[in-house]
C-alpha cells in the first residue's frame, strides 16, 4: 500500500522524538511492502517564526490532503508571550476543528516490565491496567460560550456547557466499536445526577448500546470514575465521557501506566483519516539533548497503521517490538530503573527499528 502521511515535527523534542516514529515506520514499510510518503507540515512556534501564525494554510491544505497526520509536540517559554490567539496551541484546535476531530482516544495500558513505574499499590497493578479512555473532543463546554462580566459591583463569569444528540451519538458509536474489538464493555461517564447535559449523553449513549447487544454498558458518575480508576483500574475496558471529563480522567488514567513519554492518542472524525500523537508536550527541559522517549510516538504511529490504514499486523509488530525492548532492559531516563541500559531517544528508536 502507498499512503500519505502529513508530518508535524513541532517545537522541543517534538522532531528528535517524531525522526525516530518515521524510522520505525520505514522499517515497517520494508518489512510488509509499503511505502510511507511524507510531507512536512509546520506548525507551532517554530512556524510562528518561520509564517507568523501557528498553523499556515500551506500546512493545513498538507493535513487534509493526507491519509493521516503524525505530530509531535507543539509549544515552549519562548512563544508564552505570544497573543492567546496567535498561541502555538491555537494551531492545534485550529487543526482538530478543520480535521473535524471529534474523538479522541487514549489508551491506558501497563506494560508488565515498567509496573515498577505504576504509582498504585502492587496488589492493584498485579491486576492489570488495559483499557481506553474515548473523549468527546469538539463539543461541551470547551465550545460553549464564555463570558465575563460585572455584576452587583463584582466580576461574574460564565461557560456554557451544551451537546446535542448527533454530537453524543457519533463518539457512542466509536467507543462501542472499540469494545467490540477489545473485551466488549462500555463504561460511560457523565454526571446525570445533576447536570442536563449528562442526562441527554446517558439517554443517547443507552440508545446507542441497542446496535450492539454484544457489548455490555454501565454508566458511572464522573466522582466515582475518577475513585475507581484507581482504586480497581481492572474493571475498565473502555471508558466513553465527554470533552471536559475526558481530559481530566485521561490525564489520570495515563499517570497510572507509568510514564507520560509511553503513551500515544488518536484524534478522529468520520472516515479513516486521524491525527496521532504523544500525550504529553514539547518538553523543553530536555529538548535537543537526546533525553526524550520516543515510544510514545512509536505507539501513535502504530496506532495510525491500526486504526486509519487498516494495517493490524504492522501496528502489532511496532507493538511486540516495543514489548521486546522493554524486556531486554533498555530504558529512556524518564522509565528507567536499577539494572537496565539507560538509553537517549536516537538509540531507543533503533533498538526498535532493529526488532521489527
Ligand atoms: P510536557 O509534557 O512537555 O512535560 C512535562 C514533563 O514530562 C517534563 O519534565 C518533561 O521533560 C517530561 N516529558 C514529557 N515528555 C517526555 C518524553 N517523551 N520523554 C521524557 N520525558 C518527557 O508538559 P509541560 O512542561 O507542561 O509543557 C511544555 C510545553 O508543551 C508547553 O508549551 C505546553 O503548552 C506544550 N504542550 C503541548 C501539547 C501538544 O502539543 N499536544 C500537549 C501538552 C503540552
Amino acid at each position: 500500500m502507498n499512503k500519505n502521511i502529513a508530518i508535524i515535527k513541532g517545537d522541543g523534542i517534538g522532531p528528535e522524538i517524531v525522526n525516530e516514529a518515521m524510522g520505525v515506520l520505514d522499517a515497517v514499510a520494508a518489512r510488509f511492502g509499503h511505502t510511507f510518503t511524507y510531507t512536512d507540515a509546520p506548525m507551532g512556534g517554530n512556524a510562528i517564526d518561520a509564517f507568523g501564525v501557528p498553523l499556515p494554510d500551506s500546512s493545513l491544505e498538507t493535513c487534509l490532503a493526507s491519509d493521516s497526520v503524525l505530530l509531535g509536540a507543539v509549544g515552549g517559554p519562548k512563544w508564552d508571550s505570544q497573543p492567546s490567539v496567535n498561541r502555538p496551541e491555537r494551531g492545534l484546535l485550529k487543526l482538530r476543528g478543520a480535521m473535524k476531530l471529534y474523538s479522541n482516544v487514549r489508551p491506558a495500558r501497563m506494560f508488565s516490565d515498567l509496573s515498577a513505574a505504576c504509582p498504585l499499590r502492587p496488589d492493584i497493578a498485579a491486576r492489570g491496567i488495559d483499557f481506553v479512555v474515548v473523549r468527546e473532543l469538539i463539543g461541551g463546554v470547551y465550545f460553549g460560550e464564555h463570558s465575563t462580566e460585572e455584576a452587583d459591583g463584582e466580576q461574574k463569569a460564565t461557560d456554557i456547557m451544551s451537546y446535542t444528540e448527533h454530537e453524543i451519538r457519533r463518539v457512542a458509536h466509536v467507543a462501542f466499536q472499540m469494545a467490540q474489538k477489545r473485551r466488549k464493555r462500555v463504561t460511560s461517564i457523565d454526571k446525570a445526577n445533576v447536570l442536563d447535559t449528562s442526562r441527554l449523553w446517558r439517554r443517547v449513549v443507552t440508545e446507542v448500546a441497542k446496535v450492539y447487544p454484544d457489548v455490555e454498558l454501565l454508566h458511572m458518575y464522573v466522582d466515582n470514575a475518577a475513585m475507581q480508576i484507581v482504586r480497581d483500574p481492572s474493571q475498565f475496558d473502555v471508558i466513553v465521557t465527554e470533552n471536559l471529563f475526558g481530559d481530566i480522567l485521561s490525564d489520570e488514567a495515563s499517570q497510572i501506566t507509568g510514564s507520560i513519554g509511553m503513551i500515544p492518542s488518536s484524534s478522529m472524525g468520520e472516515g479513516t483519516r486521524g491525527l496521532y500523537e504523544p500525550i504529553h508536550g514539547s518538553a523543553p527541559d530536555i529538548a535537543g539533548q537526546d533525553k526524550a522517549n520516543p515510544i510514545g510516538t512509536i505507539l501513535a504511529a502504530a496506532m495510525m497503521l491500526r486504526y486509519s490504514f487498516d494495517m493490524a499486523a504492522e501496528a502489532d509488530a511496532i507493538e511486540a517490538a516495543v514489548d521486546e525492548t522493554l524486556k531486554a532492559g533498555i530504558r529512556c531516563g524518564d522509565i528507567w530503573q536499577e539494572g537496565c541500559a539507560l538509553v537517549g531517544c536516537r538509540e531507543m528508536g533503533r533498538q526498535i527499528r532493529s526488532r521489527i
